[in-house]
């Protein structure tokens, strides 16, 4: 789960990592208000779970209250499309009015899990601002990192030579501890998966801050931090992705025009990859898990069936925990409630496959059977290709 920027900076905050002042709006007369209060010159930013938002025009330096006005008019209620978003955009429901600071130099900073070293790790960089996906590939040697020991934490002489290495001088260096113990104990606590600072930035009075924020949590966490759950902002979520997690499914919305039905995780990434071999390109991830009661299984085929992308149906079950019948019940009572255009293939193994083939020969829905899982992704890929 991503949080916008507003609510990442007001967990900076509490972990003391300096931010400049800002207020959370959502209409276009509390801006005015806001800005009124901070006093400007101002920088109003739309708040979207994207990056990019500079480039995008979501983010500008405003200095007259009219500006304030009329931007925040024409930026609430928008859509803003960033290199991170997609052609359909993210939409604009909250802009942050914060003051507009003096900029001596942009840093980078963040910090996540390095999986192959099985540690937390800090990234920083001088070249602060920019995509660091483009400084990683064009100058790799301005990525620094530091690994964390988890027994040690994070050590301040550690710290400070990352500061040093980065090319900023000792007034800054000081407090770049603050900032690296802040990031780094708001990691743990808060179970992140991302926090990222760019740009963390040097005023022109010599304050470190951090001027943008990012942070990522780990959903699996979710359930032991109310406070940042509470942050959710389904508007920024994919609608299908968030249903399915309102119902408890494994779902990522995918490109492609085959949905996939699938139980298992490990099952659901071969399906993909088996339509992926025969030329077809999956619609979405979803494991429906192992104890998938009917309902449950409607829910998910509804959800499959709600995305005008998708061309054909592929159900792939094993019917280990979950029986093959249920997952029939499940198919039909679905199809029922929404009914049914596109074709289906099905892929039944496992407890009661028979009484599940049977109930949907049955049911008089077109189906079609296959026994493998190469002819199912065949014959699905053929289907979505008509
Ligand atoms: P994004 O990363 O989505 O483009 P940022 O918050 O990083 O959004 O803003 C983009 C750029 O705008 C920053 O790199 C910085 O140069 C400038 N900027 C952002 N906030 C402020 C601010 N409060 N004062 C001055 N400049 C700002
Ligand atoms: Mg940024």
């Amino acid at each position: 789960m991503n949080l916008h920027e507003y609510q990442a900076k007001e967990l900076l905050q509490q972990f003391g990592v300096a931010v400049p002042k800002g207020i959370k709006v959502t209409s276009q007369q509390e801006a005015v208000e806001a800005a009124k209060e901070l006093g400007g010159p101002w920088v109003v930013k739309a708040q979207v779970h994207a990056g990019g938002r500079g480039k995008a025009g979501g983010v500008k330096f405003v200095r007259t209250l009219q500006d304030v006005e009329e931007l925040s008019g024409r930026l609430l209620g928008s859509t803003l499309v960033t290199h991170q978003t997609g052609p359909e955009g993210v939409p604009i429901h909250a802009l942050l009015i914060q003051d507009g600071v003096d900029i001596t130099k942009e840093y980078y900073l963040s910090c996540l899990v390095d999986r192959s070293k099985k540690r937390i790790i800090l990234i920083g960089s001088s070249e602060g601002g920019m995509d660091i996906e483009e400084v990683a590939a064009k100058t790799p040697e301005k990525i620094l990192t530091l690994t964390i020991d988890p027994t040690a934490g994070v050590q301040p002489y550690q710290a400070r030579d990352l500061g040093f290495r980065m090319g900023m001088a000792k007034k800054q260096v000081d407090q770049l501890v603050k900032v690296v113990s802040g990031i780094y104990n708001l990691f743990v606590q808060k179970d992140c998966s991302m926090v990222e600072i760019n740009p963390l930035i040097v005023t022109n009075d010599g304050q470190v801050m951090a001027l943008d924020a990012k942070i990522s949590l780990d959903d699996n966490a979710l359930y032991r931090h109310k406070d940042t759950a509470e942050m959710r902002d389904p508007s920024q979520e994919d609608e299908r992705e968030h249903i399915a997690h309102e119902i408890g499914l494994n779902y990522v919305a995918l490109d492609g025009n085959i949905g996939c039905m699938v139980n298992g995780a490990g099952l659901a990434m071969a399906t993909m990859d088996v339509c992926k071999l025969h030329g077809g390109e999956p619609a979405n991830f979803l494991d429906v898990g192992g104890g998938a009661t009917a309902e449950r299984v409607a829910r998910a085929f509804k959800l499959i069936l709600s995305s005008d992308k998708v061309k054909a149906i592929l159900v792939n079950i094993f019917g280990g925990i979950v029986r093959c019948d249920t997952i029939a019940q499940g198919i039909i009572d679905a199809v029922k409630e929404v009914g049914l255009t596109l074709p289906v293939v099905v892929r039944l193994q496992g407890t009661n496959v028979e009484a599940g083939r049977e109930m949907l020969a049955k049911s008089g829905m077109n189906i079609m059977a296959a026994d493998d899982l190469t002819d199912a992704a065949k014959m699905a890929v053929a289907a979505a290709a008509k």
